[in-house]
């Protein structure tokens, strides 16, 4: 058949290459492949070196291990049962693989002399065994071997392309014979000048290397290279859009706080800490310019963010605007109303709440008067940004606990003003790195430090048998006046069966467990004069126990609640039990967290609890719920606008994250216009391939 023709090899399609039809070019376009250069950028998921691999004579009994060998016989053997059967040969020794299903087809996936991988439970059974072993064939007999090298790539595969051959042996064909050809034809997408200072690998080398790789080392290297072109694409992005932005942009330029700022301040029983006025001087500098505020605030639970946004919604009512103060659920919603009610309403501030439960006719009235500019500040949920909200004059935004929120939101809520300055604010504390990627255009300011006299939480790892323990441990601590948060689990994704857990567990405590004491149950269906009262009556302290479902993960402040007990502990994320806890420990008492957890645990729940017992501190949670879960759901990708990262693991490459925002943002400060000759390579390559990205990117 004909090869498609075409002046530049790499922008090809596949089907140019030898070895390529139109069925594997078809698979191949299925998975985003579709010219030469596409598939010279198909990357290995992982490498097996040498030292992946255990010698036969060295496999434990019931262990997992990975083997490398020759087929040396096989065939479909009839016993009881018909199976499938491979005898493998090391230098050291014999493993048998077995199959009891799907028989025929692996006799035809194998053949004698192949080089195989092997990875599975080793057992015994008339000699050592794997069962239906995961397997990958390296090289056929005979065949030039391309990977008798030390380390071997392999790639990733879907079903459809392992049924048009191209599991990793079939990528190493074509790819080793489609690299030499095309290598030297790859432009170098960056200044030599960049190349050099930052120790990179030039990408000719990069690329043969990520695929080929003598060694573990030049494999990382060439990864370091990959990585750093993707990021330093997208930390330019950042930059510029985050010039545009400055650019035209006009704020509003507050005035400097004033009197009500003064008494507002006078009203509180405490001194804001350092790293709060730090944090003001930081928003108030940004505010009474012109630029318009765009910035995160940062800051663990606890940490007292609630305060410095007050302050900056307070300057904004001084100067003559409106603000708004969008929280992600109703109580959180209600509980911010309430205390800046009683902290504003004397000093003539008008303040309502804007959330969903709010009646009717109430509403109505509210929206009127958001839209005359009577009220001053509409603290509420997404029920804000709807569309019959109007404002006269909102000039200031502050988004709080933002995580829960998604671009959309934020962007909705800010065109509900001119130009409004937006502070979005997180407990959540995001790893740096995400940070510099996420919020790479915002600016961000961080509260790092405690009120003063909080004592960290203790936290204890209990089994559900050990549930009467833990209630004589409140029993006396409720005698001490404490009040206590019991929270249920994700039972599923579902609300009613969260309720269900918590309204059983509640009637149990009331009946059985605490007669004595006063518990109330809340949820996300308690309607909301209800829920206000509940709310009210605990943290007047009418109630020694409240018992929950998740509805109260964030924002509470309850300071005299001392006691947290997390149910089925297991069955939470890291960041939801950091919340969690932070609802206890924001008093001068000592505070308790109780995570009873149900035993057999996953890996992956051991090392979240293990991270709550050893740690208190946010960003070292943070940055190992990033590690379990990786960026895109630790964060929800597409909610906030993180574009997808093929090469680039920002817990891996943070160092090379690092550089290329420094190199990128130091290089639109020099040359915004990318019109420098020396950056001509990256102007360019950054309209072919990035441009068109820009409108995209999240929205501060
Ligand atoms: P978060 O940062 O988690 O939103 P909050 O703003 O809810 O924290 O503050 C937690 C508690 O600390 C609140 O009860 C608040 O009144 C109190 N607080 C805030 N700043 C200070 C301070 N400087 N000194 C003492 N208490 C403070
Ligand atoms: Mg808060």
């Amino acid at each position: 058949m004909d090869k498609p023709k075409s002046d530049n090899p790499l922008t090809s399609p596949v089907q140019y290459l030898k070895g390529i039809g139109p069925h594997k070019a078809y698979a191949l376009s299925q998975v985003g492949v579709e010219t030469v250069e596409d598939l010279i950028y198909y990357l290995p998921r992982k490498y097996l070196d040498r030292s992946s691999f255990t010698p036969m004579n060295q496999l434990k009994i019931n262990a997992p291990a990975t083997v490398i060998g020759q087929v040396e016989a096989l065939g479909i053997v009839k016993g009881r049962k018909l199976t499938f059967r491979v005898i493998l040969k090391d230098d050291t020794g014999f493993l048998t693989l077995v199959w009891f299903a799907n028989q025929r087809f692996m006799h035809k996936v194998f053949k004698p002399g192949d080089t195989v991988i092997v990875s599975g439970e080793v057992r015994f059974y008339n000699g050592l065994e794997m069962a239906h072993p995961e397997y990958e064939i390296v090289s056929g007999n005979g065949e030039n071997l391309i990977h008798t090298g030390r380390v071997i790539p392999l790639y990733p595969s879907t079903a459809n392309l392992k049924k048009v051959f191209m599991d990793s042996r079939g990528f190493r064909r074509v790819l080793k014979p489609a690299l030499e050809r095309v290598i030297e034809l790859i432009p170098e997408n960056l200044p030599e000048k960049i190349v050099k200072e930052l120790e990179l690998m030039p990408l000719k080398e990069a690329l043969p290397n990520i695929h080929f790789p003598q060694s573990l080392e030049a494999a990382e290297k060439a990864h370091q290279r990959l990585a750093f072109d993707e990021l330093f694409y997208l930390e330019l992005m950042l930059a510029l859009r985050k010039r545009n932005l400055q650019k035209p942009e006009l704020g509003i330029t507050f005035k400097r706080p004033g009197e009500l700022v003064r008494s507002l301040l006078a009203k509180l029983h405490f001194e804001l800490t350092e790293s709060q006025k730090k944090v003001l001087r930081e928003i108030v500098a940004d505010m009474t310019s012109s630029k318009p505020l765009s910035r995160l605030l940062q800051g663990d639970v606890g940490s007292g963010k609630t305060i410095v946004a007050l302050v900056a919604v307070l300057i904004a009512v001084e100067s003559g605007y409106q603000a708004a103060f969008m929280a992600p659920t109703e109580i959180l919603a209600e509980q911010h109303h309430l205390n800046f009610y009683k902290l504003m309403d004397q000093l003539g501030v008008k303040v309502a709440l804007l959330t969903s439960s709010v009646a009717k006719a109430e509403k109505e009235e509210i929206l009127e008067e958001i839209a005359e500019g009577k009220i001053d500040l509409v603290v509420g949920t997404q029920a804000l940004i709807q569309e019959k909200v109007k404002f006269k004059r909102l000039g200031f935004c502050v988004v709080d606990e933002q995580h829960r929120f998604g671009v959309m939101q934020r962007a909705l809520l800010k065109q509900k003003g001119e130009v409004p300055d937006v502070l979005i604010m997180t407990a959540t504390p995001i790893p740096r790195t995400l940070a510099l990627t996420v919020y790479g255009d915002l600016d961000v300011s961080v509260i790092d430090q405690m009120p003063p006299g909080r004592k960290p939480v203790e936290t204890i790892l209990k089994r559900e048998k050990d549930l009467p323990e833990v209630y004589r441990f409140l029993e006396k601590e409720i005698t001490e006046k404490r009040q206590v948060y019991i929270v249920y689990p994700l039972i599923e994704e579902t609300e009613k069966s969260d309720l269900k857990a918590a309204t059983e567990g509640y009637e149990k405590l009331r009946s059985e467990i605490f007669p004595q004491r006063r518990l109330a149950l809340i949820h996300g269906r308690v309607e909301r004069r209800q829920r206000e009262e509940i709310m009210n009556r605990f943290r007047q302290g009418d109630f020694d126990i409240l018992v929950s479902t998740t509805v109260i993960e964030v924002g509470l402040d309850i300071p005299n609640a001392t006691l947290m007990v997390v149910e089925h502990a297991e069955r939470f994320g890291l960041s939801q039990l950091h919340q969690l806890r932070g609802r206890v420990g924001r008093g001068a008492e000592q505070s308790y967290c109780f995570l009873i957890a149900q035993w057999p645990l996953s890996e992956e729940a051991k090392i979240r609890l293990q991270a709550m017992i050893t740690t208190t501190d946010g960003f070292k949670i943070a940055e190992t719920d990033l590690q379990l879960r990786g960026p895109g759901e630790f964060f929800g990708t597409k909610q906030h606008g993180l574009p997808e990262l093929k090469v680039a693991d920002l817990t891996r490459d943070m160092k090379t994250l690092l550089m290329a925002r420094q190199k990128a943002f130091s290089l639109v400060e020099e040359d915004p216009d990318l019109f420098h000759p020396e950056n001509s390579v990256i102007a360019e390559n950054f309209n072919k391939k990035y441009r068109h990205k820009l409108g995209f990117m999240a929205i501060g």
